[in-house]
């Protein structure tokens, strides 16, 4: 047994093998004569990853909707395509191995794609190599599941960008281990989102000897163990067991209205950023969403969403909340939420740089696409829009412009909305929270992104590890925030909530309620947790 020590971010056992992901993964390249055995271990191979499209393509088509389960089709048909299977088959003839063929022939194919003067097949380049990938995967498969018995994989990588995150979602993973990270990343925040234990800052875990070895994740005390012995083993199965029987008696909190014992209400909403998580708020009895991460509907794919495609995903979710609120982010891309085709400039200070409201009031045909997918959705259920990264009142009076220029249009369409759709605004910046009291008179709600608001207030990056432990979220200068922008919101009538992961931080719930904090919006595992917290409370 191999122990090795790093950060939980977010806690629970969890028991997997490793599934070391690394985007400039060498492919093992070795010269056989054994044609015959490399052809079949192809096939093999081909047939899991043809199998696992057709999985993904149907869990997509069932959970959001048929057509973001189109590129999947896509996907199983190149798995099959004749040119891509020869193209294999002919390089495992010339005498390599089949992993190293099934990547060469990608590449190549996906050269020949991009070189073509035809928008869709450059397109389709992409879509080329993460099939061949699917493939080579298919082969560690293998070898993992000779190891031992286990189904699920703890994905190791040195770090993950969202977009890397999201794709991997779809796939049977029980843990997350990073050799870098921060725990304040949108990783992290993914994590918890999807109640993955995952432990960053592991040093040495990148190591491919690794690979495909049963290990277990300890994320409460950040300990991995490689290859446990049967009593750490037993000690995490109890560990897990009580956890489980903890969360099981929370269950009785379901449909228990959230209210101190003093009679105060405060409406526990939860974070998503996929339909994927909707099955976690409804299991856990959300009173709404307070944030809808909307641009990872952007990432994880190589054309932006249309119209259509948006208004599919917010009607579902609206839909699904049946009448309790849905708070739609608009599209929040740039600093480390990046995304190929929005061609966005390399930037020397990503996160001080273009991203969030700053690119949508620039390039406004992507964000009146959107806001018109979140009105045609509205008349579906109670929604309500929140603009991110505000920073003077311009960006706000400008945002709420192009919204009017969108409500025209649809006037004019004849197409019906919300006509009194709520407009809110993330406050994550120190101007947003200083000028809280002009920006309060001219919106219907305030949400306090407290992730940022620590990154941009201490000036310490929060996707950098180097500088995690002085991410110190319950700063004094933080809560002064907080405080200092609920009594603005108070003063003018408006509403006011947090849905940073500051909000789930227990040690700070009374002092919230008590400021007038009236939402907290959470990972979704963390809404039964609160709501005891908050019903005994003596406020
Ligand atoms: C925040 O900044 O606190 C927030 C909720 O937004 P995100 O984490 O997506 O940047
Ligand atoms: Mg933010």
């Amino acid at each position: 047994m191999i122990t090795k020590n790093g950060k939980g971010v977010f806690g629970g056992v969890a028991f997997g093998n490793i599934k070391i992901f690394n985007e400039h993964k060498t492919i093992k390249k070795y010269f056989t004569t054994d044609t015959v055995g490399e052809k079949a271990r192809f096939e093999n191979a081909r047939n899991k990853a043809y199998d696992e499209t057709v999985r993904l393509m149907e869990k997509t088509r069932d959970e959001v909707g048929e057509k973001e389960a189109a590129i999947f089709e896509i996907h199983s048909m190149m798995i099959n395509d004749d040119d891509f299977v020869s193209a294999v088959v002919s390089k495992i003839e010339g005498g390599i191995n089949a992993e190293a063929a099934v990547h060469e022939a990608g590449e190549q194919m996906a050269e020949q794609f991009s070189s073509l003067n035809d928008s869709y097949m450059k397109q389709r380049a992409a879509d080329v190599i993460d099939v061949a990938e699917r493939v080579v995967n298919a082969f560690g498969d293998t070898d993992i599941k000779k190891d031992s018995h286990e189904e699920k994989s703890i994905i190791v990588a040195y770090d993950l960008t969202p977009s890397q995150t999201v794709q991997l979602r779809d796939q049977n993973i029980s843990g997350f281990i990073t050799e870098g990270g921060s725990g304040n990343s949108h990783t992290a925040i993914l994590a918890r989102t999807m109640n993955i234990p995952a432990v960053i800052g592991v040093k040495g875990i990148l190591d491919e000897a690794y690979d495909g070895r049963f290990a277990a994740v300890d994320s409460s005390s950040g300990t991995i163990y490689i290859e446990p012995n049967a009593t750490t083993i037993k000690r995490l199965k109890d560990k897990k067991e009580k956890s489980d029987n903890e969360i099981q008696l929370l269950q009785r909190y379901k449909g228990v209205k959230t209210v101190t014992r003093g009679g105060r209400n405060v409406m526990l909403y939860a974070n998503i950023s996929n339909m994927t998580d909707m099955d976690m708020v409804l299991a856990n009895d959300a009173e709404g969403i307070g944030l809808f991460r909307s641009e990872f509907i952007f990432m994880g794919r190589s054309t932006f969403p249309s119209e259509a495609e948006q208004f599919d995903i917010y009607k579902k979710a609206v839909e699904k909340m049946e009448g309790k609120r849905v708070i739609i982010r608009t599209l929040d891309i740039g600093a480390d939420k990046k995304v190929d085709y929005f061609n966005l400039p390399d930037e020397e200070n990503p996160a001080l740089g273009y991203r969030a409201i700053r690119i949508c009031l620039d390039r406004t045909n992507i964000f009146k696409v959107q806001l018109r997918a979140i009105l045609k959705a509205s008349v579906y259920g109670k929604t309500a829009i929140m603009f991110p990264m505000i920073c003077t009142l311009e960006e706000l009076r400008k945002a709420k412009e192009i919204l009017n220029e969108v409500k025209l249009e649809l006037d004019f369409e004849g197409v019906r909305y919300d006509r009194n759709i709520e407009v809110g605004i993330m406050i994550e910046t120190p101007a947003a929270a200083l000028i809280s009291e002009t920006l309060a008179r001219e919106c219907d709600f305030f949400s306090i992104g407290t992730n940022d608001l620590t990154q941009y207030t201490l000036a310490v990056d929060r996707q950098n590890s180097m500088v995690n432990s002085k991410f110190d979220t319950d700063h004094e200068s933080i809560l002064r925030l907080i405080r200092f922008t609920a009594q603005n919101a108070k003063k003018e009538g408006i509403w006011i909530g947090i849905c940073g992961e500051l909000g789930a931080d227990k040690r700070l719930t009374e002092r919230f309620i008590k400021w007038g904090i009236d939402e907290l919006s959470v990972s979704p595992v963390y809404i039964l947790g609160l709501r005891k917290y908050i019903t005994e409370m003596d406020i």
